[in-house]
């Protein structure tokens, strides 16, 4: 059995949602379909969870609400009639899109859940019924009726693990069931959402719950380049690549899959295949747990910016115990969450997120280090990128960081900060965000033109 996942450009309209039935005709394994809500149908169009969103905005400020809803009703009303879908199934999504708005405002946590649910649940009602009049054999299953009970934590759910037993019984299930994406239900029967982007999760879930053969998640690239085709003209598409080095482009600006969608796949030991509804010819990108067909040493290069780095420098630093233990109490205070700690021997400095730090914060650190602390000097560095090369055969490998280096130096960028994990997947470097680009393009020409 292999669970299929389509993502909101793949279900955007009706032309695309022929598209969708075609892919789920052409492999009778392809059982178990999880949606997102329908996506833009052009660049400037809204998608529909954002539209949903705006609707709970004024729902709960008391504004009218009449634009929002026709809005929303008519982006579904357009697919059911190009599909010639019935009449009927119209009404139930308009009942549910307005019922929304009776919803109590005080004392629900859950409410902003709700609202965004109900973009992938209309959707996969509208899917099972077009799946069921072109032949197949389709039905519509609630997440919870297909086991997905989440934790109490509202836009940001996690799955229980007492969820997998009952999900693994849609194993037995012969017809082809459609499961809205995004969401499960808390034990307290509440729905609640995972983080934006979340369909992924469901349908890693899933996949690991009945062991799926394969969870192919559909979107509209041909899978994952190594690197960002907006900075390298035809990047080299990679077919195959490792969960942990999936994780690790990830972190670093490749979006493509939600990150917290490996999670399960790789538990369950699951391939998850990134594949093109526009293109479903194409063999996508293939996730492992060994590489079998990719020998790349480094298998991509990845880069983000908006990172900041405090550069802290106190004498004697290495001697004074406790010191790191006092610096992260500062932050943990301020609820911050930092990515790096590269060190010397009197010096020391925090990589964090741009997004962690407001002014106010930025300048409550420093003066608490220099208080408290008593350190010798503290700066602040913004516009900081980092960049990244990706690959688990580097640990077989000597001298890559010496390739990695020198390609930087040929092109005068300074690295400020270089850090190595002792898993050796990945060698990352810190450097001004305004090279950002000319660095990957110098690390490509080495790693990728030249193989
Ligand atoms: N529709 C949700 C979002 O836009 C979830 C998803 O598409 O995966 O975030």
């Amino acid at each position: 059995m292999k669970v299929v996942k389509f993502g909101g450009s793949s279900l955007s309209d009706a032309s695309q949602l022929k598209k969708v039935l075609d892919i789920v005709k052409s492999d009778i394994k392809r059982q178990i379909v999880i949606v997102s809500a329908p996506g833009k149908r052009d660049k400037n169009d809204t998608k529909v969870t954002d539209a949903l969103i705006k609707y709970f905005k004024n729902y709960i400020n008391h504004k009218d609400i009449t634009e929002n809803q026709k809005w929303i009703i008519k982006r579904y009303k357009d697919i059911i009639d190009e599909l010639n879908l019935p009449i009927t199934l119209l009404e139930d999504i308009k009942q549910s899109i307005e019922k929304l708005a009776t919803l109590p405002i005080e004392h629900n946590d859950y409410l902003y859940d709700s609202f965004l649910s109900e973009g992938e649940n209309s959707n996969a009602k509208i899917i099972a019924e077009f799946f069921k009049q072109s032949g197949l054999d389709a039905s519509y299953v609630h997440p919870k009726e297909a086991g997905l009970i989440v934790s109490s934590e509202p836009s940001n759910a996690r799955i229980l693990p007492s969820s997998y037993d009952k999900i693994e019984n849609l194993a037995s299930r012969d017809d082809i069931l459609v499961i809205p994406g995004f969401f499960g239900v808390t034990k307290d029967n509440q729905i609640c959402t995972f983080s934006r982007g979340g369909s992924d999760i469901t349908g890693a879930i899933i996949a690991a719950g009945i062991k799926a053969e394969s969870y192919e998640n559909f979107t509209d690239v041909d899978g994952i380049f190594a690197a960002h085709p907006g900075i390298i003209k035809n990047p080299e598409p990679i077919l195959e690549l490792t969960y942990r080095e999936m994780r690790e482009l990830a972190y670093a600006g490749f979006s493509v899959l939600h990150d917290e969608a490996l999670i399960p796949a790789y538990r369950g030991k699951i391939p998850l295949v990134i594949k093109n509804t526009n293109n479903p010819s194409h063999p996508g990108t293939r996730i492992v747990l060994e590489r079998q067909h990719n020998q790349n040493t480094v298998v991509g290069i990845s880069g983000d910016k908006g990172f900041v780095s405090i550069n802290i420098s106190k004498y004697l630093m290495n001697r004074e115990v406790g010191f790191g233990k006092k610096l992260l109490q500062i932050l943990e205070d301020l609820n911050i969450s930092w990515e790096h700690m590269p060190t010397g021997i009197d010096d020391l400095s925090i990589v964090l997120r741009e997004r962690e730090l407001t002014p106010i914060k930025e300048q409550e650190i420093v003066t608490r280090l220099t208080r408290e602390l008593e350190v010798d000097t503290v700066t602040v560095e913004h516009h900081l990128s980092i960049i990244m090369i990706v690959g688990e055969n580097m640990k077989n490998h000597i001298g890559v960081t010496a390739k990695a280096t020198q390609a930087l130096s040929n092109h005068n960028i300074n690295l400020s900060m270089i850090s190595q994990g002792s898993s050796e997947v990945s060698v990352l470097f810190v450097i001004k965000t305004q090279q950002e680009k000319e660095a990957i393009k110098a690390l490509y020409q080495t790693f990728f033109a030249q193989q």
